[in-house]
């Protein structure tokens, strides 16, 4: 059994490898979901953010541990 952490929320990687989950991704992107849920990318002032489902990459903020 792994002990690595996952997430099933997807996350969102920016053009800087950012890597947020949907309550990580500021205000923005959090406006950007409400207003289309079912987008694969959304671009917001501050970024340009793209959907990533594959599951094993972690939320920076949720799992700090994983930078690196
Ligand atoms: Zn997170």
């Amino acid at each position: 059994m792994s002990t690595q952490p996952t997430t099933k929320a997807r996350v969102w990687i920016d053009e800087g490898g950012l890597v947020a989950c949907d309550k990580h991704g500021g205000r923005y992107l959090a406006a950007a979901i409400a207003a289309h849920p079912r987008k694969r990318e959304h671009i917001t002032p501050r970024s340009h953010w793209i959907r990533y489902d594959e599951g094993d990459i972690p939320c920076e903020t949720c799992y700090p541990m994983h930078i690196g």
